[in-house]
């Protein structure tokens, strides 16, 4: 089997949700694959961003999440084109979206933004895109990652408890459907149940973690480039991509600054 990550420049543009589409069916008629999705490209940002205007008491945060729900619903209504599926997703999205706009209204009520509420906003990104590309992709189930990821609170961060995670990943996935589908970087805290993530970036480490457990044969980290290369090409403009790498010195490189890949994602294969 082989797990396909899509960042969010890959779930970004119709055209480039539509190019997934393809790539996932065409693999997935060779093999099961399981498929990890951030939120739509610069819809995290905005979800941060406009719950600190909530936070201030700004009303443009209405402005803003109308924002969000518009771009998620001008997406499904581009590329879903079967009326029934089409009106299924948008009850799901509709509610989603609901829930959105009460968390935003009561951080403007209250004017506060604990931890706790900024992640349960910022996981709406993740639980949106997934359930769009799942309609999308014929034939793909959907899963819920935060039943899976699991992660525990220490030293006032969260962190991946690796064996239970590995442990649950192994059980819902024992029987593999052709292609699964599961919303990347979110997560759940083990003792609390309170929504928690894998930080920014995070859908990388969510497809390693899966690819590991699974013992996948493959893990492939769809984007903007071809690879890694030997600097940000968007700074350094004679950049070119690395034919190959070891773990290790893919590690070095994302601890070292390289913004492709997030720096954990290689931790699972080492
Ligand atoms: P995604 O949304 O698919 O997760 P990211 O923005 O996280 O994509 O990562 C891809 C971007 O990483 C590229 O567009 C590139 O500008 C940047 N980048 C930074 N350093 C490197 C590097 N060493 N090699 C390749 N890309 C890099
Ligand atoms: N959507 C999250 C972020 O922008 C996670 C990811 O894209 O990997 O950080
Ligand atoms: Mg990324």
């Amino acid at each position: 089997m082989k797990v396909l990550k899509f960042g969010g420049t890959s779930v970004g543009s119709v055209e480039s949700v539509l190019t997934l589409k393809q790539i996932v069916e065409h693999e997935a008629q060779k093999q099961p694959v399981v498929i990890v999705v951030s939120a739509l490209g610069g819809i995290t940002d905005k979800l941060l961003a406009t719950a600190q205007l909530a936070k201030h008491g700004n009303e443009h945060w209405k402005n803003d999440f109308d924002a969000i729900a518009d771009r998620h619903h001008r997406m499904i209504n581009t590329i879903i084109t079967d009326d029934q599926a089409r009106e299924e997703l948008s009850q799901t999205v509709d509610a989603l979206l609901e829930q959105l706009r009460s968390i935003y209204f009561g951080v403007f009520l209250i004017h506060d933004l604990s931890e706790k509420t900024q992640n349960a906003i910022v996981s709406y990104g993740e639980r949106l895109s997934s359930q769009i590309v799942a309609t999308l992709i014929t034939g793909a189930q959907w899963f819920d990652a935060c039943q899976f990821i699991k992660t525990e609170r220490e030293n006032e961060k969260h962190k991946l408890d690796t064996e239970l995670t590995n442990n649950l990943v192994r059980k819902t996935f024992v029987d593999l459907p052709r292609i699964s589908l599961v919303p990347g970087f979110i997560s759940r805290d083990k003792n609390t149940d309170e929504i928690t993530n894998l930080g920014r970036g995070g859908s990388d480490y969510t497809a390693a973690i899966i690819a590991a457990a699974l013992d996948a044969e493959v893990l492939e980290i769809w984007t903007d480039v071809d690879g890694f290369m030997t600097a940000d090409p968007r700074v350094i403009k004679t950049a070119y991509t690395i034919n190959e790498l070891s773990y290790i010195e893919a590690m070095e490189l994302c601890n070292f600054g390289a913004k492709v890949i997030y720096p954990p994602t290689i931790y699972p294969f080492v």
